[in-house]
């Protein structure tokens, strides 16, 4: 009775890649490789890895009438979305110019464009896609208000699930929404300190998310914390180490896949998208997660975000 297994809200950008020897101090002008252009951001990441894998998946986004804009609309339809639901126009697409360096390191600037002029009203003139899809999935690319109001329109019998990525302490409203809130460690972190520190060095290093928070240090610990903030359940990924599943039904461990790993870039977007299109397919939440660590760790096997993600026919095939 729904047309899609997945609609994802959020963020369509072009990566623009460089390679420096070093990165340029201020008023300095380093020379790079040739230019890398990629179709990405969270949303059209998320959008493309679900129907990689088989999933009726829509994207409601919005990029700019530009060339970037075309390449992402056509490397969505080339996976199979359905793009009836990106917006043209407004701002430039969005990009991400990033350098790496040769140790693999890599610093980005964002220009969100288009994905900051994603507006609650463009949620609202999407109301057929919300009400013909069974999973509505976001990230935090776009404008909290956009997300807010996903949640507000959600039609009864539809299913939220959030990534909270870039994270930020987020409202009531959007927190009880989620089944599940999708976080990695570094955003549990953010959320339940309950402040944006995604800002400065060391946010990455240190104790577990549930520091200063109150709760313990193991995941099962952060999975409780957030829980107790209003979520349906929660689902925290562990990298190398798979995943957790958490719900007032209790807290179930998900195995991760042993692979080489060779570029981590996308596991997070293959793993969120992975669940949701699952869920949506009406699988419950741990056979979802355990298909989502087998997705991810695929993703880890190769390079790049979106030319890493696997079909169904490879995940099978695991
Ligand atoms: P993020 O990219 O958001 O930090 P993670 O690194 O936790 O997310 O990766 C998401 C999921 O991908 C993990 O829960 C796991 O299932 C899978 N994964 C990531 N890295 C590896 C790895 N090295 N080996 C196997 N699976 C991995």
């Amino acid at each position: 009775m729904y047309d899609y297994d997945l609609l994802v809200v959020g963020s369509a950008n072009a990566d623009l890649v460089v390679g420096v020897e070093r990165r340029p101090g201020a008023g300095e002008t380093v020379l790079g490789s040739d230019l890398a252009v990629h179709p990405g951001g969270k949303g059209a990441n998320q959008a493309v890895a679900a129907a990689r894998l088989g999933a009726r998946t829509a994207l409601l986004a919005r990029v700019g009438d530009d060339a970037h804009g075309r390449l992402l609309l056509d490397s969505l339809r080339a996976a199979g979305v359905d793009t009836a639901g990106v917006a043209v126009g407004g701002a430039p697409t969005g990009v991400a110019l990033i350098t790496v360096d040769p140790s693999g390191d890599n610093s980005i600037v964002v220009s969100p464009g288009a994905n900051a002029r994603l507006t609650p009203h463009d949620v609202r003139a999407a109301a057929g896609l919300l009400r013909a899809s069974r999973v509505v999935s976001a990230q935090l690319e776009i404008p909290l208000e956009t997300v807010t109001e996903v949640v507000r329109c959600l039609p009864p019998g539809s299913r939220f699930v959030l990534n909270p990525s870039p994270p930020r302490p987020l409202p009531e409203q959007i927190l009880a929404a989620c089944d599940p809130l999708i976080v990695n460690e570094h955003e549990a972190r953010v959320l339940l300190a309950g402040t944006d520190a995604d800002a400065g060095p060391g946010a990455g290093a240190g104790p577990g998310p549930g520091a200063g928070a109150g709760a313990g240090d193991t995941p099962e610990d952060w999975a409780r914390a957030l829980l107790a903030r209003g979520p349906r359940s929660v689902v925290v990924t562990l990298g190398a180490e798979g995943a957790l599943v958490a719900s007032d039904e209790g807290i179930v461990r998900v195995p991760s896949v042993r692979v080489d790993a060779v570029d981590t870039t996308g596991a997070g977007d293959a793993f969120a998208a992975a669940l949701a299109s699952r869920l949506g397919a009406g699988a419950t939440p741990a056979a979802a997660a355990a298909y989502a660590a087998r997705v991810g760790a695929l993703a880890v096997t190769r390079r790049g975000a979106q030319d890493s993600f696997p079909t169904s026919a490879e995940v099978e095939a695991m």
